[in-house]
C-alpha cells in the first residue's frame, strides 16, 4: 500500500477509532481504572490524529454542516450528522468523553494545559458560557445567512494541516498558546459542538459523583479548571480530565458513576 492510500484511509481510522473509544472511556472511567495519567497517551493519539488524518475534527465538520458548505460536506454528509449525534448520545450517557480524550483540539489544549496549569479565570463559568453561547450567535448567523465558515476564518483547518503560508495559521496557533494560562479557551469560548455536547453532558447518566465518604476537604474543587467539581454541579462543562479524582485524599469519596 503506497503513502496515498494509507492518508486516505487515515480519517476512516480516526472515525472508527473514536467511535469504539467513546464507549470504552465510559466502561474505564466506571470501572475505576481510568486515571489521568492513564489518559494521557490518549491525548497525544488525539492530538496526532488532528495533524495527521484531520479527524476526528467535529467542531469543524459541524461548522461546514451550518455553513451548508456542500463542495467539502458532499456525499459524507450522512457520515458526519451520523458521527456527530453518536458523540452527542454519548454524552448523555457519560459526559464528554469526546471532548475529553477524543477531539484533537482538545487534546492540543489539554496537553499545553500541563505546562502551565492554566489557572487564569478557572471560576468564570458563567462568563466562560455567556461568551461562547455570543460566539454560537454569531458562527450560526455568519453561517446560515452568509455561509460564512467562522472556524474556517479563525485557522482551524489552516493549524491541523500545518499551513503556515496562511495568517489563519498563525491566529488558530496562537488560541492554542493560549492554554497554557487559560484551560481550554477555544472549547469554552468558542467551539459549537461543545455547547452541544455540553447541553448533553448536563443530562448525563455517568458523571464524576460524591459519594457519603466525601469529607468536604474541597480538594477536588480547588483542582478542577472549570469550577464543575462542586456539589451539584450540572458538569455541563467537565472536560473529564480527571483532575478531582486524582485530588481526592479518599479512597471512594468521588466516583464516576450512575446517578
Ligand atoms: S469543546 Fe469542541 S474543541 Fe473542545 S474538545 Fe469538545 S468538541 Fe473539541
Ligand atoms: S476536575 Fe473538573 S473538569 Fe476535571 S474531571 Fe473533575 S469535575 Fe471534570
Amino acid at each position: 500500500m503506497d503513502l496515498t492510500a494509507i492518508l486516505s484511509i487515515l480519517p476512516i481510522f480516526g472515525f472508527v477509532y473514536a467511535l469504539l473509544l467513546a464507549p470504552t472511556l465510559v466502561l474505564l472511567w466506571r470501572s475505576g481504572r481510568m486515571m489521568r495519567r492513564r489518559g494521557l497517551p490518549l491525548l497525544v493519539v488525539a492530538a496526532l490524529l488532528g495533524f495527521v488524518a484531520f479527524a476526528p475534527m467535529a467542531p469543524y465538520q459541524l461548522q461546514l454542516v451550518i455553513a451548508g458548505d456542500n463542495t467539502i460536506l458532499g456525499d459524507l454528509l450522512p457520515v458526519i450528522l451520523g458521527g456527530l449525534s453518536v458523540f452527542f448520545v454519548a454524552a448523555l450517557a457519560g459526559g464528554r468523553t469526546f471532548c475529553g480524550h477524543l477531539c484533537p483540539i482538545g487534546a492540543v489544549q489539554e496537553i499545553l494545559s500541563l505546562a502551565g496549569h492554566a489557572r487564569v479565570g478557572r471560576t468564570r463559568k458563567t462568563e466562560t458560557m455567556a461568551v461562547r453561547f455570543a460566539v454560537l450567535a454569531v458562527i450560526l448567523i455568519a453561517g446560515v445567512v452568509f455561509s460564512v465558515n467562522v472556524l474556517g476564518l479563525l485557522g482551524l483547518q489552516d493549524f491541523f494541516l500545518l499551513n503556515v503560508a496562511s495568517v489563519s495559521f498563525f491566529v488558530f496557533a496562537a488560541l492554542m498558546l493560549l492554554a497554557v494560562a487559560v484551560y481550554r479557551p477555544f472549547c469554552r469560548l468558542i467551539c459549537p459542538y461543545g455547547v452541544v455536547l455540553a447541553l448533553a453532558a448536563a443530562k448525563a447518566q455517568y458523571r464524576f459523583r460524591r459519594t457519603d465518604l466525601c469529607i468536604a476537604c474541597g480538594k477536588c474543587e480547588r483542582a478542577c479548571p472549570v469550577d464543575e467539581a462542586k456539589e451539584g454541579d450540572l458538569k455541563a462543562e467537565c472536560y473529564m480530565c480527571g483532575r478531582c479524582a486524582e485530588v481526592c485524599p479518599v479512597d471512594g469519596a468521588l466516583r464516576y458513576s450512575r446517578r
